[in-house]
Order: C-alpha cells, then sequence, then structure tokens
C-alpha cells in the first residue's frame, strides 16, 4: 500500500516535468517553424533579385538599382527576424552560444565544449555613479549667473529715478 503510494506520488512529478519539456518543446518546434519559413522567403528573394539583374543585364539595360535594393531591405529584415527567434530559443532552452565558434552550450557553461574557449562571465553591469564632475560644472554655471545679475542692477536703478521725477511734474 504505502509502497504503490510513493510510486503515484513519483509517477505524477515526472509526468508533470514532461508536460512542461513538452511545452517547451513545441513552443521550440513553432519558433524553429518560423525560422524556416523566413529562410525560404530570403531563397525566394535571392531568386527575384537573380532574375532582376538578369533580365535587365541580358536586354543591355541598366540594372535597376531601386528594386533590387527593396528586395535587399527584405532579406535583411528577414535576417534580423531569424537573429531575434533564435534568441528566443537559446533563452526557452536556458542555453547561450560560444562567442567563438557558436556551439550551444548550458548556461552556466565557462568553457565551450567544442573549441575550449571560455565564456564571458555573465554578470550583471553595474551601473557607476560618477558625481564628482557633474558637481563642479553646476558650481561654474552658478557663478556665471550672479556676474550678470550684478551688472544689470545698475541700470535698473537709474529707472526708478526717471519714473519718480515724471509723477512729481504731473
Ligand atoms: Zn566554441
Amino acid at each position: 500500500m504505502n509502497f504503490f503510494d510513493k510510486l503515484g506520488k513519483k509517477a505524477s512529478k515526472t509526468y508533470q516535468v514532461t508536460k512542461e519539456k513538452a511545452a517547451s518543446l513545441s513552443e521550440e518546434l513553432k519558433l524553429k517553424g518560423k525560422i524556416s519559413d523566413l529562410k525560404n522567403k530570403i531563397d525566394d528573394l535571392y531568386t527575384e533579385i537573380g532574375k532582376i539583374v538578369y533580365n535587365e543585364v541580358k536586354d543591355g539595360k541598366d540594372v535597376s538599382k531601386e528594386e533590387v535594393t527593396a528586395k535587399c531591405d527584405e532579406i535583411s529584415k528577414a535576417k534580423d527576424e531569424i537573429a531575434k527567434i533564435e534568441t528566443e530559443i537559446l533563452a526557452l532552452k536556458k542555453a547561450k552560444k560560444c562567442v567563438n565558434c557558436g556551439e550551444e552550450l548550458d548556461l552556466s557553461d565557462s568553457f565551450c565544449c567544442k573549441c575550449g574557449k571560455e565564456q564571458p562571465k555573465q554578470e550583471k553591469v553595474e551601473v557607476k555613479e560618477e558625481p564628482a564632475e557633474a558637481k563642479e560644472a553646476e558650481v561654474i554655471e552658478v557663478n556665471d549667473v550672479e556676474n550678470t545679475e550684478n551688472s544689470s542692477n545698475e541700470n535698473n536703478e537709474e529707472h526708478h529715478e526717471e519714473n519718480n521725477n515724471n509723477q512729481e511734474n504731473n
């Protein structure tokens, strides 16, 4: 009785883990499907560019740059998209790529198992505060303001006296 209880618990736990694994695996397959669609699209674009260039060169025309450039831009966009999806897949698998050869490694690996290259440590970048320079700049600005105020005060006093004289005359 006891034995079967334990067995039951263990089995349900294993089942949960496999369920999670299956979910991330199907997500991975979905993303890989997207990548292969994008790769097909890129191949089509290469073919289209080739046809444009061929037809124009064959007829002795100048290659229309605008049309070719538009297709090249589409290829670049698709490549960016693929790179993004590949990053998503790595995050899903909790993996990283070797900085040297691109081999897929575990996030915690410090060396590549294929080429032996040491991997950069995944430490969070600290934000260093540098307030010293900023404070000096502020002080200089304040001094400048004080100087200009002093020179303009004299002019204001002269205006006041003139106004007083006018009022007495009336
Ligand atoms: Zn490597």
